[in-house]
């Protein structure tokens, strides 16, 4: 059976409205989906409302990816089950809108400095209704010629330790936590293995994340090998976590995942999808 509770659509950094979403997981025959935008619920409810007059053979589970701070990086944490009209989730998500746009702010001033003026405007015109992110930076870079492809923008100037990284804005890792809690979800850590944190350190934050309330990890998430996939099978025993898997699917590209994964065969662990039923066809 193929699911996938971590996606994105234009109402984030995806190229797929949340309609075209709903279809193309219908045509890959997804049972279980979740659009998980960045910081924000607008794809999920327009998918929900998409959904509502073109109903599909699969349960839309609302969803989100929150950007938050730990340790001196940024993390995302994955909210699935959440109430979106939850006045604590509200609250949340609307700070991160500002932490979004000020952020914004200073990476342009950043390019600026680097010698790239403009920046600001280039993306918000990229981003037009979507929430603004270094993606847009990206895409504004590309089509100005500042540089080849949106790689070479991440691997100079926008990728983790660059100088448009910029992640003060971010609340606490505690924080989008209590607000995905208080909201009815289930929290879980977003591809832990992306950050590049030492065994060590992964502890930590699992450590960190638990006693905030959260309870989920994805083990699963785009491209992983079997050995990536064991380490967290693992950590989510040893933690007793809850697990989750999904594509982080933002567009077709010829080396990125496709839509939807296949469940996973797991022993003496919990799937996340275990609360969700899926629809009879
Ligand atoms: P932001 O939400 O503004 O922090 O931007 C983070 C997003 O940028 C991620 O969710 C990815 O979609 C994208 N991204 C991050 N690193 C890279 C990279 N090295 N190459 C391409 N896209 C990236
Ligand atoms: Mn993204
Ligand atoms: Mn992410
Ligand atoms: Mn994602």
């Amino acid at each position: 059976m193929l699911i996938d509770f971590h996606t994105h659509t234009t109402a984030s950094d995806g190229a797929l409205t949340p309609g075209e979403m709903v279809e193309r997981a219908r045509a890959a025959g997804i049972r279980l989906l979740a659009l998980t935008d960045h910081d924000t619920v607008a794809g999920h409810r327009a998918a929900a409302a998409y959904y509502t007059q073109n109903p599909a053979p699969m349960r839309l589970v609302p969803g989100v990816e929150l950007s938050c701070h730990w340790s001196g990086t940024t993390v995302h944490i994955l909210g699935l089950g959440i109430d979106c009209d939850h006045p604590a989730l509200l609250d949340g998500l609307a700070l991160l809108d500002d932490a979004r746009v000020q952020r914004g702010a200073t990476i342009a001033g950043r390019l600026q400095a680097l010698g790239f003026p403009g920046a600001l405007e280039g993306a918000v015109a990229e981003a037009g209704a979507s929430q603004i992110g270094r993606p847009h930076f990206a895409a504004w870079m590309v089509a100005q010629g500042h540089v080849a492809d949106f790689n070479e923008a991440f691997d100079r100037y926008l990728g983790q330790g660059r100088t448009g990284d910029v992640k003060a804005f971010w609340p606490a890792l505690a924080e989008v936590v209590q607000w995905i809690v208080a909201a009815g979800g289930v929290a879980l850590i977003a591809h832990p293995l992306k950050y590049r944190f030492t065994r060590m350190k992964l502890r930590r934050l699992v450590v960190d994340f638990t006693a905030a309330g959260g309870t989920g990890i994805e083990i699963q998430s785009g491209r992983q090998t079997a050995d990536q996939a064991a380490q967290l099978q693992r950590l989510a025993r040893e933690f007793g976590l809850e697990v989750s898997a999904g594509s982080d699917f933002h567009r077709d590209t010829p080396y990125g995942p496709s839509l939807g994964v296949e469940l996973p065969l797991l022993q003496g662990l919990r799937g996340v999808w275990e609360r969700w039923p899926v629809p009879q066809t």
